[in-house]
This record gives structure tokens, sequence and C-alpha cells, in this order.
């Protein structure tokens, strides 16, 4: 295959790109400089090399922060280890992180459920979440699994979907789930939330 449809194929395989959008990338790095189109290879081949994920909360991070397959957070002694903070995606424990207003333990599921979604263990880590909550509860730290999905139809459709899956493990080792209070307006993803609407959907968790 030619370079330009080879590429083209692989910007469709973007979440939300088509093959016309596609199509426009590849035309637009043509017109860029070579200095632009090294870069921007170079930054795609120190993705693969410099970055890892952590094996607790599954959040992709730099190899030289790694700490025995952990990534900072997870390594930090010093962090709240009786709270699970569940979340969608990389984008929101960045934001979260940012706005400083959680001082518990990581959990990112990779995405959200569809309605009707046929194969929800493919889409999200939902029996990755079942085995860190398992490990977790069984050594006794943790007492508070927190949701906190987005206010959207996905969103709603995924804490349904974990609501199936975490109560008998609540009811065994005796943990609070929680989600975030609804101070976030319907339709918002959480990624987009402002740091005061957060903080209270936080706060008021229930
Ligand atoms: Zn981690």
């Amino acid at each position: 295959m030619d370079p330009i449809s080879s590429l083209i194929e692989s910007f469709s395989k973007f979440p939300g790109i088509g093959p016309r959008q596609a199509k426009r990338f590849v035309y637009f790095l043509l017109a860029k400089d070579p200095a632009f189109r090294e870069d921007f290879s170079l930054a795609m081949i120190r993705l693969g090399e410099e970055i890892t994920q952590c094996v607790s909360c599954f959040r992709y991070f730099q190899k030289i922060h790694e700490k025995n397959g952990n990534c900072p957070i997870c390594a930090d002694a010093s962090r709240d280890a009786s709270k699970l903070l569940v979340i969608e995606k990389d984008v929101d424990f960045e934001n979260i992180q940012k706005m400083r207003i959680w001082d518990g333990m990581y959990f990112i599921l990779g995405g959200s459920l569809p309605v009707l979604e046929k194969e929800p263990t493919k889409k999200i880590r939902s029996k990755e979440l079942f085995y860190a909550v398992q490990e977790r509860a069984k050594n006794g730290t943790l007492k508070e699994i927190v949701l906190a999905m987005s206010a959207t139809t996905e969103g709603e459709n995924t804490l349904q979907y974990l609501d199936t899956i975490l109560p008998p493990l609540a009811e065994k080792y005796e943990l609070k789930i929680t989600a975030l209070g609804r101070g976030l307006s319907s339709g918002t993803e959480l990624e987009y939330s402002d740091p005061d609407t957060m903080k209270n959907a936080l706060t008021n968790r229930r």
C-alpha cells in the first residue's frame, strides 16, 4: 500500500475519525515541512518507548517514574488507600489531579459503555476493576469505591453495569459504594466539568 493510503487507513481507526477526515490529516501533514513530520513521528515512537501503563490504576505514565510497575500516585504511601475513585479516562485523572480535590487512589476504566453494548468487558476494564477491588479489600485497606462517571447516557449506563458487578464484593468486604452527587449538569462529560462543580460532586457523593 502506498504511504498516503496507509496513513489514511491508520487515522481512520482513531475514535470519531472517518475516512474523509483521515484524508484531510494526511494532506495536512504533506503540506507541512519535513521537520514537523519528523517531530510528529518521533513523538509517536517515544510514546511506545517511554510511556507505560500502571499495573494498579491502568493509567499511562512515563516509565522513568515507575516503581514496581506502579505509577507515582499508586506508589505514594501518603495517599489515602481506603478510597478508590473509578473514572472513565486518563484525561479525567489529569483534570482531577490538577484540581487537587482527591487524596485517594484511582482506577481508570478506559472508557464508558454505550447502551446495549454486547461486550462490556472488551470496552471497559470491569474485570480488572473487580480484581483490583477484591485485592484491595481483602487486605483490609479499601473501604469506599467512588464511581465518578460522566453525566451522559454512556456514563449512566456504565454506572448501571458496574452496579451489577461491585455489590457482591461490597457486601462481602463491607465496602461503601458511592457515586458523584449530581452537581454536574446532564450531558456533561467529566473532562469538561469545572473545579467547583467537580469538587461539589465529590463532596456530595452518596
Ligand atoms: Zn497507578
